[in-house]
């Protein structure tokens, strides 16, 4: 992918101190103009004033005050739209474990609530960009009164191997020798369109948010059995929520206008197990992948 304004922006969402950083008297170090869309990064121990300060621009940037609502309108509504408008489109976090990317693109954690009828549309205020997605498309492609169908993947990608968070038979009880040794893989494929494909993943057709919803728990809630039976932590692995959107209208021509769009909604592994430094052995070839 290109770097082009027109198809990638580079976002930062700052998040607020809290808990344990807030007991410890840390101070932020972070000032952020919104307008400008300047961060400024302050060293207090700068023994020079040439060092004191460091200015970065981004596309867009939201402070600590910002809400969920303000992150998904103003950094991910438009890719939902293009996605329903048969674009693709991904959403993607990057950043240190415990910065709050899992926030972002979750941010409710408790997704029994999430599959009653009224959570679409009375959404809680701390909802991400995952259920607010979901929401968006459903009552966008009802407004519209679009013949469509919508279907969604959920994967999760540990070095090199991919578990699928929907499929029920994927996940073996036991030890964890067991466990490694059983789970089915899934391989990465080129599709001969210039993309890549898994071979193998379970494609769920959903009707409605609800329906979303509930895949989403019993994703999340495989994610931590596998995280427990494999040893491995969710700060280590990507895990990537796929839908893709159909839709068929009648054009006044008479011809069916027929759009496909996908939208990737991606939880990164923690930056620090990205980047090589510091990693050893078996963190070494997680990092390296
Ligand atoms: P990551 O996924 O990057 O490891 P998390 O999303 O798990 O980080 O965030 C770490 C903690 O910080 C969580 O307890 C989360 O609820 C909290 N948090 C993150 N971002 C915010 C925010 N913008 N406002 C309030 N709390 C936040």
């Amino acid at each position: 992918m290109s770097r082009n304004d027109e198809c990638v922006q580079v976002i930062v969402r700052c998040r607020p101190l809290f808990g344990k950083e807030l007991a410890e008297g840390r101070q932020r170090i972070v000032e952020m103009d919104t307008s400008r869309g300047e961060v400024v990064l302050k060293n207090p121990k700068a023994s020079h004033p040439s060092e004191a300060e460091r200015k970065f621009t981004f596309d867009r940037i939201f402070d600590w005050n910002c809400t969920q609502r303000e992150v998904y309108d103003g950094a991910a509504a438009r890719i939902v739209d293009a996605a329903i408008e048969g674009y693709n489109g991904t959403v993607f976090c990057y950043g240190q474990t415990g910065t709050g990317k899992t926030h972002t693109m979750e941010g409710y954690h408790d997704w029994d609530d999430a599959s009653s009828d009224s959570f679409a549309d009375s959404m809680p205020s701390n909802a991400g960009v995952i259920p607010r997605a979901m929401s968006h498309i459903f009552a966008h492609l009802k407004a519209k009164g679009v013949e469509h169908s919508v279907k969604c993947t959920f994967l999760e990608l540990y070095n090199e191997e991919i578990t699928d968070l929907l499929a029920v038979s994927d996940l073996v009880e036991g030890t964890v020798e067991a466990a490694n040794a059983k789970a089915p893989k899934h391989p990465l494929m080129e599709d001969g369109k210039g993309g890549v494909a898994v071979k193998g993943l379970e494609e769920v057709t959903v009707a409605n948010p609800e329906e979303i919803f509930d895949h989403i728990r019993r994703g999340s809630a495989k994610r931590r059995t596998a995280e427990t039976l494999m040893n491995k932590q969710s700060s280590r692995s990507h895990s990537v929520f796929s839908i893709t959107v159909h839709t068929k209208e009648s054009a006044t021509d008479g011809e069916d206008v027929i759009r496909c769009g996908k939208l990737n909604l991606v939880d990164l592994a923690g930056s620090e197990n990205i980047s090589r430094s510091g990693a050893v052995d078996k963190r070494a070839r997680e990092a390296g992948e």
